[in-house]
């Protein structure tokens, strides 16, 4: 097939670790007979030192005509005044808005030769593999916004239809997976958890009978993803309690660089895969950034915009066999046993061919 990709770099580690995953989406290209092109766009921090806006209209023109976006990380201290007008991260809210990408998902997969790296006990870590899908578009971060000197409010508000789209998401990877979904709510004391908790009901017993649903309480899946985080699939939720279960689940797999994520809107639209993790201006420039967690993210691309499942497959299982043969960056190795980032990247080409 061929494949338009637009790839937007970023800033601190940002292209260190895109580099690592074009040149792993080369690979498959070749091996498996397909044509990607590759386009690079500037967003984020530099995008406002090049072009004065960090998401400048030539990015997001290209980025609409891709078939899939692959980014590295936004942000850093050059930008980090809080008083200025334009932040890098301003360019990632308005690409996934203009985008319309409203399901975030972050795949939470342990490895048995990075479970040490891990704070949680390594008998409940075997075979962990689910995938959180957080909505991205609506509730308490994006409601009215009110101050005075004593009080302050924030309002959370979710339609039926902003409902229904996330938890389609969340069943129809649940389909292609092990078929489990779990909705995650606070329907004992919020009205929106418990409209939440009815549209999830009616979509799972309407459009999707074949596949488990079961209701959590947001507290109490809290404490069950760190004691029994095995049980689970597919985990469904809204925007904020997402941005909490998800960090919380990524020191399940031990580093920030094993862990990738989509944003996604409705099925065909164009995808935005990108490294759960940030810009970490302390290492950049380095050669030493992790980049596993952008080639996982590029694996999702294969997968979920290309529809291309072997391929898919076969880079998950480049960097599981790097892992296995222990070749580790920094932050997952022990003292002195460290590789590059270019020495893992080629780990990982070696193990595709
Ligand atoms: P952001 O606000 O953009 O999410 P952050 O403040 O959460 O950024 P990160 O940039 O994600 O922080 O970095 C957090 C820590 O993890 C830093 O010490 C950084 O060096 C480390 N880190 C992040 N990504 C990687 C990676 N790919 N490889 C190695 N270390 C990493
Ligand atoms: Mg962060």
């Amino acid at each position: 097939m061929h494949a338009e990709i637009v790839v937007l770099p970023g800033d601190g580690i940002g292209p260190e670790v895109a580099a690592a995953a074009v040149a792993v989406l080369g690979a498959v290209a070749e091996r498996f007979a397909h044509t990607f092109h590759f386009s690079e766009h500037d967003i984020g921090g530099i995008a406002i030192d090049r072009h004065g806006e960090p998401l400048p209209a030539a990015t997001l023109e290209a980025c609409r005509q891709a078939d899939a976006i692959l980014l590295g990380a936004v942000g850093g201290p050059k930008w980090s005044d809080p008083n200025a007008k334009v932040r890098p991260e301003q360019g990632l809210l308005a690409i996934r808005k203009a985008l319309g990408l409203y399901a975030n998902l972050r795949p939470v997969r342990t490895h048995p030769a990075a479970l040490g790296a891990s704070p949680i006990k390594a008998e409940l870590l075997e075979g962990v593999d689910f995938v959180v899908v957080r909505e991205l578009t609506g509730g308490i971060y994006f409601g009215e916004k009110t101050r005075t000197a004593d009080t302050a409010s924030d309002l959370c508000s979710y339609s039926v239809g902003e409902i229904e789209r996330v938890i389609r998401s969340a069943f129809r990877l649940a389909r292609q997976r092990r078929g489990k979904v779990t909705s995650v709510d606070k329907a004992n004391v919020l009205e929106t958890s418990r409209l939440w908790r009815d549209v999830a009901a009616r979509i799972g017993r309407e459009e999707f009978p074949e596949i488990a649903l079961e209701h959590q309480l947001v507290d109490s899946m809290a404490m069950h993803l760190l004691a029994k985080p095995r049980e689970y699939d597919v985990i469904v939720t809204e925007n904020m309690f997402g941005d909490i279960l998800t960090d919380e689940a990524s020191m399940l797999a031990g580093s920030l660089g094993l862990l990738p994520s989509a944003s996604l809107g409705e099925p065909g639209a164009v995808g935005i895969y990108e490294p759960i993790h940030g810009s970490a201006p302390d290492i950049a420039g380095k050669g030493i950034a992790n980049p596993y967690a952008t080639i996982f993210s590029a694996a999702m691309l294969l997968r979920h915009s290309l529809g291309l499942e072997a391929e898919a497959a076969a880079v998950e299982a480049a960097v599981h066999a790097a892992l296995d043969d222990g070749v580790f960056t920094a932050d997952l190795a022990a003292k002195g046993q460290a590789v590059s980032t270019t020495q893992a990247t080629d780990a990982v080409l070696a193990r595709l061919g």
